[in-house]
């Protein structure tokens, strides 16, 4: 009898927690088990303000997929995954197509940029690796030119930082920490540097701890980042950004670097499926299994689950993202064993923003927490994300130990 084929599309937190625990469900020879990423390697989506900040290098944010799979058990497949036939059951890539008896879909995230004018074209998004390389390697670019040019335009050293919720804060905390670095290198004076972060809402984390927001702001703004709050991107031109500031009024601010960070949705692919998606994100069942799609699990950023608490969806994190990874396992066993499926419930324990290299701020089981201890948590919590997947090899080699 053919033995049942499982496909997982991406090897970022989901999809890759999906894997290594299907290797400890099932036997050899029990399963195919075919992992396909667009890269060999897996990126840390959590770390990548650091690498775009250039506060961490990129190889730091990445790791070998090889080396946590066991290559017995998992098929690995470097592709990128081009559409998803979800009828037909098969998946078109540029590296050949695949069949499967079950699916699960854990391509992750894309910036959104709500169709505001000229963002797709001028405005920087901490998207994956590649983006983040970018954008550390374009401001120092900004900083090279503008100390070579013999006539200055001093708005090359203007960041502009679209949204602040956890994504912008996180970079700005980087920012902070790195343009006084920047500036020594490239022989700039600080105050020839502005970083301007630009938020929609009232106010900056909309919906966070206002105690902690103060600090964060506070501590950032002790740092020369300024924020403009109440004011959306309306427009980015290849010069800067027109911000709104009144019913009639309106700002442009001149940069020479500007960074989206003013929220996500799922993987574009989703969309060309006939699955009911909204803004490529799967309103899933509570076994995470697409709704009319027995053979279709979409986990991670691509899913989408309302909390029943505050009938308001869980924000898409990577704490849960990894969380479904092991649900989903667990429900691939139970369907190929005969079984029913179990219900996902997330387990949230916190969220911690860090503010650069030795700050943060965060609410863990319920406690608010700041300063060194917060940012301490921050670290243990990203070599858990390691040791989850990697175990104690993993920590050893990519873990954050430079604990104050
Ligand atoms: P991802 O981790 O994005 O992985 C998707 C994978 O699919 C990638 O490997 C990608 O290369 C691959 N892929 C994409 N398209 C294709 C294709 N067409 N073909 C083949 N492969 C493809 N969450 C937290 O819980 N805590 C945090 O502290 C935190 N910090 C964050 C900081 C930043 C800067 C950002 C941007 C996000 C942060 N998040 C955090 C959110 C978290 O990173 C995401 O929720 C999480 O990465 C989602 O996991 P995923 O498996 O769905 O997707
Ligand atoms: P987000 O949706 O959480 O925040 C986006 C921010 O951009 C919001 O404050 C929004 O008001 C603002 N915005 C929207 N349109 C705008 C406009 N036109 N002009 C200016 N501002 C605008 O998105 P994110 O910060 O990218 O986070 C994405 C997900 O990743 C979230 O679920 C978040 O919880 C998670 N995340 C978690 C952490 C952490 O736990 N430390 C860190 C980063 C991201």
């Amino acid at each position: 009898m053919k033995r049942p084929s499982i496909l997982v599309l991406g090897a970022g937190y989901g999809g890759l927690t999906t894997v290594v625990n299907l290797q400890k469900e099932f036997g050899t020879d029990a399963v195919d088990i075919t992992l396909i990423n667009k890269n060999e390697y897996h990126y840390e989506s959590t770390w990548l303000h650091e690498a775009a900040a250039g506060t961490l290098l990129p190889e730091q944010v990445r790791y070998d997929i090889k080396d946590v799979i066991d290559g017995v058990k998992v098929k690995f497949v470097q592709a990128t995954v081009e559409a998803i036939d979800v009828v037909g059951k098969k998946v078109s890539t540029d590296n050949g197509e695949f069949t499967y008896d079950y699916i699960v879909i854990a391509l992750g995230f894309e910036g959104e940029t709500f169709g505001i004018e000229g963002l797709d074209k001028y405005a920087l998004s901490i998207a994956n690796v590649k983006a983040a390389r970018y954008i550390r390697e374009h401001i120092e670019f900004q900083f090279a030119t503008w100390s070579a040019e013999p006539v200055k335009d001093d708005s090359r050293l203007t960041i502009i930082v679209g949204g602040a919720g956890f994504t912008g804060i996180e970079f700005l905390g980087e920012l902070a920490n790195r343009v006084p670095e920047l500036c020594k290198e490239y022989d700039v004076p600080r105050e020839k540097v502005r970083v301007v972060c630009v938020e929609a809402a009232p106010m900056v984390l909309p919906g966070f701890d206002p105690e902690l927001v103060n600090y964060a702001v506070g501590h950032l703004e002790s740092k020369g980042i300024e924020f403009s709050i109440g004011t959306p991107v309306v427009e980015a031109t290849p010069e800067g950004v027109k911000i709104k500031k009144g019913d009639d009024e309106f700002e442009f601010i001149k940069a020479g670097t500007v960074v989206w960070a003013a929220g996500v949705r799922g993987n574009r692919l989703i969309e060309a499926t006939p699955i009911e998606n909204m803004r490529a994100r799967v309103k899933v069942d509570k076994d995470l299994r697409a709704p009319g799609f027995d053979d279709v699990f979409i986990i991670g950023d691509c899913a989408l689950m309302i909390n029943e608490e505050t009938n308001r969806p869980y924000p898409p994190t990577a704490q849960i993202a990894m969380q479904q990874g092991e649900n989903v396992a667990k429900n691939l066993k139970a369907l190929i064993s005969g079984d029913t499926t179990v219900e996902f419930v997330p387990d949230l324990k916190g969220t911690v923003c860090s503010l650069g290299e030795d700050d943060a701020i965060g609410v863990v089981f319920g406690k608010k927490v700041t300063g060194k201890r917060a940012s301490f948590m921050k670290k243990m919590i990203d070599n858990r994300a390691l040791f989850m997947i990697g175990g104690p090899k993993l920590v050893m080699k990519k873990g954050k130990f430079n604990v104050l």
